[in-house]
């Protein structure tokens, strides 16, 4: 299935975004996850492409791996980091031979031990330009692309940032995916000015389930996403009970994602770092599936 049809004629969609894991073990246990959440019939399963410093080279790979072992729908994220054109174009081709049929296109993070992004000699700077290449080289593929509603921590303002997002879907993107954002408000603000500038793309509320809050921290300090005070401080009370703060954090998305729910968004996208727990018992909780 392709992203336009996920969301089309008012459809919700649900989806999950895994990361390709470093071992054996970790695949093991993104499949048991995996075959857990798939109670939930997501619509689609996303894998990302070098984030954080993870590998770029299984991503294809493991795309097709669980279309075959879960019977999903898939999507591959695409970076533009560390490529030629043509390099990206031959990754292209192979997802095409493999059957992939969506794509989620991004600039992407610096690698490991670069503070900035830096455009690859012969490569592409910003996520427009890969849209644009597969839009017009690849037609066949669906393209979700990223926004942000706490704004991109590079752009000089919001409206910046707004602007270079239209660009993008104007360039071929059919759905946007957001950043985790923990504010509604920031989700619902970001909401009315995409709305006002015209951009008619499903936007797709990301959602990060709190399951550690060191790691939350690191997390939001490096994608520039806030934390409320009151949900920081809940969370905190729990630093030396690992359960509690599963609890706390499940307990937050459960009454984040009603409120979405409750205003009306097209589908969500849960960020599930490879484990199942949070997401299930928030799914569970809200009675949802795609
Ligand atoms: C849903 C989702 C999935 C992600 N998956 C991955 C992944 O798999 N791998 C990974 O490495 N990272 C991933 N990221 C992180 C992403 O790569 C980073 O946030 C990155 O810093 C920006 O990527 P982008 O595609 O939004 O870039 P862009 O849309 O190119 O924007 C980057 C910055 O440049 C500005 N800008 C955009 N276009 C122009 C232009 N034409 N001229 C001037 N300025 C411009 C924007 O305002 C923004 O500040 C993901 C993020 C999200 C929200």
């Amino acid at each position: 299935m392709k992203i336009t049809d996920v969301y089309a004629n008012g459809q919700f969609g649900l989806s999950f975004e895994i990361f390709p894991p470093k071992t054996e073990a970790g695949e093991a246990q993104l499949f048991s996850a995996l075959e857990a959440l798939m109670a939930f019939r997501p619509s689609f399963v996303s894998c990302t492409y070098g984030a954080a410093g993870s590998t770029r080279e299984q991503t294809l790979e493991l795309t097709v791996k669980i279309r075959q072992v879960c019977g999903v729908t898939t999507a591959a994220h695409r970076t533009c980091v560390g490529s030629t054109v043509e390099g990206i174009r031959q990754w292209l081709k192979e997802a095409t031979d493999l059957g992939v049929e969506n794509i989620v296109a991004l600039r992407g993070d610096p690698p490991k031990g670069q503070a900035e992004f830096e455009k690859p000699e012969g490569g592409l700077a910003y996520a427009n330009e890969l849209v644009a290449l597969i839009r017009q080289e690849f037609p066949h593929f669906s393209i979700a692309v990223a926004g942000y509603p706490e704004t991109h921590q590079e752009a000089p303002s919001p409206a910046v940032d707004l602007a270079n997002l239209k660009r993008k879907v104007e360039a071929g993107g059919d759905a946007v995916i957001t950043q985790l954002f923990y504010d509604n408000r920031d989700f619902f603000d970001f909401r009315d000015r995409y709305a006002e500038a015209g951009i008619t793309a499903p936007l797709i509320p990301g959602i990060l389930p709190v399951v550690n809050v060191s790691q939350i921290q690191r997390i939001t300090s490096m994608c520039g996403a806030k934390i409320p005070a009151s949900f920081l401080t809940e969370l905190e009370a729990y630093r030396d009970d690992p359960s509690g703060q599963i609890d706390v954090g499940v307990r937050y998305a459960i009454r984040q994602c009603r409120e979405l729910l409750d205003a009306g968004i097209p589908g969500l996208h849960f960020y599930l770092l490879n484990k199942a727990e949070a997401t299930f018992r928030i799914l569970e909780a809200l009675k949802l599936s795609g």
